[in-house]
């Protein structure tokens, strides 16, 4: 038996057709010729990986690589503008992402390698919608949005509504993520993300989460707070019981505790390989109180 025939270690590629335009209009053409046999392809250390294991056959690849128009990370107006084709790296090292949305700095430069962020763009991670991904969770306490692009015309969506299911999302299959925007908050804000693994690099979540804090005008109490978990449900999600319990309170480790109790209850976790159903819960009690912890921290500085 060759290598061909023995399914298990054939890791070749199946055949596809490429296709490389150098605009974003020339990139909508082509996944609205092909749509439904067509995948963009971005960095692609996901959708490769998954069509060597023989998971996806598209037949046909449209490379983002080159359309400028989705490359770039640009403040103004109050946002930072990523272009969906920016890889991790560039996004880990930007000086506005580190002063303006530091726990999406944290998030981008814990995952995977170095070799993995050299490779690996912020469009491509939000598509794989895999629940245990590294920039949903900040994203989503960012309240960032996606801009959808097609042959048809561009539409605006919250990073939030985007996720369906594990690999799923609300994307049509000739959509194309263009760019991300994420609004600069205003006041004395503050933000973390936490992410655990068995080791501390190239490793996927076993359970991650961000927090957002807004304080009020006289920066003593807490005026909005947003709190988003991964890993522990289908799709990234909010424990909106952990922020009812910090909003309109001035935070001390008690409270920070009760914040990451309520948090376990809105939690629906798992067992599988990586971690136990109860171990994710106890971990999401634990990392919603110090993300909190972090995020006043950093808002009370302001
Ligand atoms: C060794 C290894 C370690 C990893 N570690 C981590 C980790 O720690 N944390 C983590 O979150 N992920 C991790 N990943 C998963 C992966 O690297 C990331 O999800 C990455 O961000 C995917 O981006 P990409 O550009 O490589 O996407 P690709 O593989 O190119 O594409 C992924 C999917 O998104 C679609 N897509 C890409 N860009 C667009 C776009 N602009 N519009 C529409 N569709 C698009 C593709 O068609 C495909 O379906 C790891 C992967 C590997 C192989």
């Amino acid at each position: 038996m060759n290598i061909q025939e023995k399914g298990e270690l054939n890791m070749l590629l199946p055949q596809f057709e490429y296709h490389e335009p150098g605009t974003l209009s020339e990139a909508c053409e082509f996944m609205a010729e092909f749509s439904g046999k067509a995948k963009a392809l971005a960095g692609g250390t996901d959708l490769i990986v998954n069509m060597k294991k023989k998971l996806l056959r598209p037949e046909h690849l449209v490379c983002v690589d080159r359309v400028d128009e989705m490359k770039g990370i640009a403040l103004s107006d109050g946002k930072i503008r990523i272009g969906a084709a920016e890889k991790v790296a560039d996004i880990a090292a930007s000086g506005d992402v580190a002063r303006g949305l530091s726990a999406l700095a944290v998030g981008a430069n814990s995952l995977g390698s170095p070799l993995i962020r050299n490779l690996a763009t912020i469009g491509g991670n939000l598509c794989s919608a895999r629940p245990a991904a590294d920039l949903p969770p900040s994203l989503i306490a960012y309240g960032a949005t996606v801009t959808l692009r097609s042959k048809g015309g561009e539409r605006t969506v919250a990073v939030e509504e985007m996720f369906t299911g594990p690999g799923e999302t609300i994307m049509k299959p000739e959509e194309l993520i263009s760019e991300i925007v994420v609004p600069i908050p205003s006041g004395a804000y503050g933000a973390h993300y936490i992410k655990l693994g068995v080791r501390r690099v190239l490793e996927i979540s076993i359970v991650n989460v961000a927090a957002f804090v807004r304080l009020d005008d006289d920066g003593s109490h807490i005026a909005e707070a947003k709190v988003v978990l991964g890993a522990v449900a289908p799709t990234p999600i909010r424990a909106p019981s952990a922020e009812e319990v910090v909003k309109g309170q001035q935070p001390d480790e008690t409270l920070l505790a009760k914040a990451g109790e309520a948090a376990a209850m809105d939690a629906k976790p798992i067992d599988d390989f990586r971690a136990s159903a109860e171990y994710r819960t106890d971990m999401v009690k634990v990392l919603t109180k110090r993300a909190l912890r972090a995020a006043y921290e950093e808002a009370a500085k302001k």
